[in-house]
């Protein structure tokens, strides 16, 4: 690929990045973090069971001031996880590392996932917590408006030319658009991680389960925060974006899938509550600030001058922090 021809070094991400990251990733925990807010949007059925039939639900309050109770279906940790750690390993073995590391079997303790999200030890080589924060999130609308049963038809009865009962079963599914806003914190990293982490964020579509088939996502980042401490829970972010949703749509927003836009103005505001309320000072990058991060990402994604040089970085980073740990 030609694309442009923007240096790492030189990159607006890189400058603005090192103003609040780390230099090198710290032997001992220094809690420098970067909340990354991101809205995880829906736009097929998905299942997001951790097994059978039924759809992962969890009865919360609705809001922080609306306080009635709700069930929220949840979009469970590892399931944000997983599959953004499965887009970062297939861009390892494109470039050549990480090719020993097995994730079922023995994981490297050397690659970009291992240690950024964590490996846990085998025979003494060590391990590493992961560095990467999450938190289940919570759908914003409760769970019977956005839910929705979908019978499969067991092909292999039909072949077999059976029409019994026992042919058709279940599933429950959440429909298209239905909105997630979630937090993800990496925590002392550098800036060549954190890029690593949000090319994960930004190019992965498919969670939960049959995920060949459904479950396509598309991930906002609506907001980049740096700071000391986590800003606030999943829960609390859908509560705040609820009460707001409800201040300037009353009940209305039951009837039907929400606007991104509008849940994306939640979420800001959100944001700027938390930023008033916070103990510690917070640098916030929303809206055109972030948008320039943005599009110095994509130029730096698609020059191959820069990327080459923003992977060579993180290997840097990586192998000096490697050396530091064995003495
Ligand atoms: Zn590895």
């Amino acid at each position: 690929m030609k694309g442009s021809n923007v240096t790492w070094k030189d990159c607006v991400v890189k400058k603005l990045l090192d103003q609040h990251l780390l230099e090198e990733i710290p032997k001992s925990p220094q809690r420098v973090y970067v909340s990354m807010v991101i809205l995880r949007e829906f736009h097929s059925t998905a299942v997001l069971t951790t097994e059978g039939q039924h759809l992962d639900v969890e009865m919360v309050r609705a809001g922080r001031t609306k306080n009635q109770l709700l069930s929220r279906v949840v979009l469970q940790k590892r399931k944000q996880v997983a599959p953004e750690r499965r887009t970062g390993r297939a861009f390892n073995r494109q470039m050549g590392w990480g090719e020993t590391c097995d994730y079922m079997k023995k994981m490297c303790g050397e690659c970009p996932d291992c240690l950024l999200y964590g490996f846990a030890a085998t025979s003494g080589d060590g391990a590493q917590r992961s560095r990467v924060l999450t938190d289940s999130g919570f759908s914003i609308r409760q769970y019977e408006a956005i839910q929705r049963s979908i019978t499969l038809n067991a092909i292999q009865d039909t072949t077999q030319g059976g029409i019994a009962g026992s042919a058709f079963a279940e599933r429950e599914h959440i429909r298209p658009q239905v909105f997630f806003p979630t937090i993800e914190t990496a925590i002392d990293v550098t800036s060549s991680e954190l890029v690593y982490i949000l090319r994960n964020i930004l190019s992965t579509t498919r969670y939960g389960a049959e995920s060949n088939r459904q479950g396509y996502v598309k991930n906002h980042i609506i907001g980049l925060l740096f700071t000391n401490t986590e800003i606030m829970s999943n829960l609390e972010l859908t509560q705040r974006v609820f009460d707001y949703l409800i201040q300037e749509k009353g009940e209305k927003i039951h009837e039907g899938p929400l606007e991104q836009e509008e849940v994306r103005q939640a979420m800001l505001h959100a944001l700027n509550e938390v930023v008033a309320d916070s103990y510690l000072p917070i640098q916030l990058y929303v809206g055109e600030e972030l948008e320039s991060v943005f599009s110095g990402l994509r130029q730096l994604w698609k020059s191959e001058e820069g990327n080459r040089e923003w992977l060579k970085n993180l290997a840097e980073d990586h192998q000096a922090y490697l050396k530091k740990r064995s003495k």
